[in-house]
């Protein structure tokens, strides 16, 4: 048997090395392929990245860790969990890129979002390479204490191959505040040292400020600029957001103070339509509801009087929808509606919630649209600002963390606008795609075939 080996630089062959090489992978397969249609034919206009293995090595992590994870139940009975740490790329810097803890996660859902990752890290202008990593481990339906006692564990693996040098993890689905705590405490109990190995971390124990507001804050400033190339601002303009977590909670606070009207949010088991909007006090509640009780959106409905149903947020009518929860939550079909429903602006808070097909729709009908490597950075550019602050030993005002984090989107806005500029309009997925990449593959010629 031949070895299995890259054809040639055509989008075909590549698709079909890494369908070979990474059988029943989709998730990774569809990032490569919503890379690739756009870097393809750059490259194919620039020779110097023509070279031999270059691309290969693009598409091939440099390091993926899988370990058991051991735990004790709150009934005594030993649980055991998979454990995941996919070092992508470290041309541009120190791995760097959330764990998920969700029961959907696998292996080829690792490779995805720390492919993603590392085009996501050089767009943020920040010397960060691209790694993620979690477990399939359900944390909504656990006590605490197993919380507690799974991350411990989870840490205690993988701590051998993370440092605050090589590779700096942080949190993601399922990994808020709580989480990161327990697993940093277990970090500086094993290794007895204080250093800056994970983000996200409380305020009192060197986290920074603005840290967990970053994405969702990140993503609006973004928009806006979005909406600045011909449709005004973000203010006045209707909203609407899925999820409920992290990412959607500061997305919307940001939205409603830049003047917009946020009428839906979701969770996994519904969503909910308010036409009079969502406002501080009722996003207040929502915070409550969904960090601290563990609560289900659904009850926003019943206190609020406003509408709940069994199903995306997608057919309500807005200017803005942002998809803040999962991978692949906008099919074709959800697409239609939003078209159908004249959206002018789609922006991706969450990794990959637009699939290939919906994203061509979108684009093909008008409505601008800009993917999560681009819209989402904001939380990685601010964890990279936790990691200066913790190696000087500083601690940032949230003032002077926010305009840091207002500069940073706007310069990958503006990145994003330099590459992806067709005529009179801008192509935000090829702008992104093109400008990560170049970085990242500049830094890879010169460092060699490694
Ligand atoms: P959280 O765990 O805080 O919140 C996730 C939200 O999405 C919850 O409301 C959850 O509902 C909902 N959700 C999860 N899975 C599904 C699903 N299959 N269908 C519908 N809803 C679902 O996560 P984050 O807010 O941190 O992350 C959200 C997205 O943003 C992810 O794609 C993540 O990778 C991405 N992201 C996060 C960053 C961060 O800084 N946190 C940075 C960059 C990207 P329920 O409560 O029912 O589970």
């Amino acid at each position: 048997m031949e070895d299995i080996r890259l054809k040639d630089l055509t989008l075909d062959s590549i698709l079909e090395l890494v369908k070979t090489k990474n059988p029943e992978q989709k998730e990774f397969y569809q990032a490569v392929q919503e890379v690739m249609e756009t870097v393809v034919p750059f490259i194919k206009d620039h020779k110097k990245y023509q070279q031999s293995g270059l691309i290969e090595r693009l598409l091939e992590p440099e390091r993926s860790v899988m370990f058991r994870v051991p735990w004790e139940d709150k009934d005594g009975t030993y649980r055991v969990n998979r454990g995941f740490r996919v070092q992508f790329n470290s041309a541009l810097g120190p791995y760097k890129g959330g764990l998920r803890f969700h029961p959907s996660v696998n292996l080829g859902i690792i490779k995805f979002l720390a492919f993603e990752q590392t085009f996501k890290n050089s767009l943020t202008g920040l010397p960060l390479g691209g790694g993620k990593g979690g477990s399939d481990f359900n944390p909504r339906d656990k006590t605490d204490a197993e919380v507690m006692r799974f991350c411990q564990s989870f840490m205690s693996e993988l701590r051998r191959y993370i440092s605050k040098d090589t590779d700096v993890p942080a949190g993601d689905i399922g990994v808020g505040e709580r989480e990161i705590g327990y697993m940093f405490g277990q970090y500086k109990r094993l290794t007895a040292e204080f250093t800056g190995v994970i983000t996200g971390k409380g305020l009192a124990y060197g986290g920074s400020k603005v840290r967990t507001q970053s994405t969702g804050y990140g993503l609006l400033y973004f928009v806006n600029e979005m909406l600045k190339e011909g449709h005004g601002s973000i203010d006045g303009k209707t909203v609407a957001i899925s999820g409920s977590g992290n990412v959607a909670q500061f997305a919307c606070e940001k939205a409603i103070d830049l003047g917009a009207q946020v009428v839906a949010m979701s969770d996994s088991n519904g969503s909910i339509y308010d036409k009079d909007g969502i406002d501080e006090e009722k996003l207040n509640y929502i915070k409550h509801l969904k960090n601290m009780k563990r609560g289900r959106i659904k009850e926003y409905a019943e206190k609020y009087n406003s509408e709940y149903k069994e199903v995306t947020p997608w057919n309500v009518d807005c200017d803005v929808a942002l998809p803040c929860a999962a991978e692949n939550e906008i099919t074709a079909k959800e697409a239609k509606t939003l078209v159908k429903n004249k959206v002018i602006c789609v922006a991706e808070g969450a990794n990959m919630p637009c699939t290939v097909d919906a994203i061509k729709i979108l684009q093909e009908s008008g409505v601008i649209y800009a993917p999560g490597k681009a819209t989402n950075a904001g939380g990685v550019a601010v964890s990279g600002l936790e990691m200066t602050q913790n190696a000087n030993r500083l601690s940032w005002s949230f003032d002077t963390v926010d305009e840091r984090l207002v500069k940073i989107m706007k310069r990958i806005h503006k990145k994003c606008v330099k590459y992806g500029k067709n005529r009179d309009q801008i192509n935000y997925l090829k702008g992104a795609n093109i400008a990560g990449f170049i970085k990242v593959a500049d830094a890879m010629i010169a460092q060699g075939n490694v």
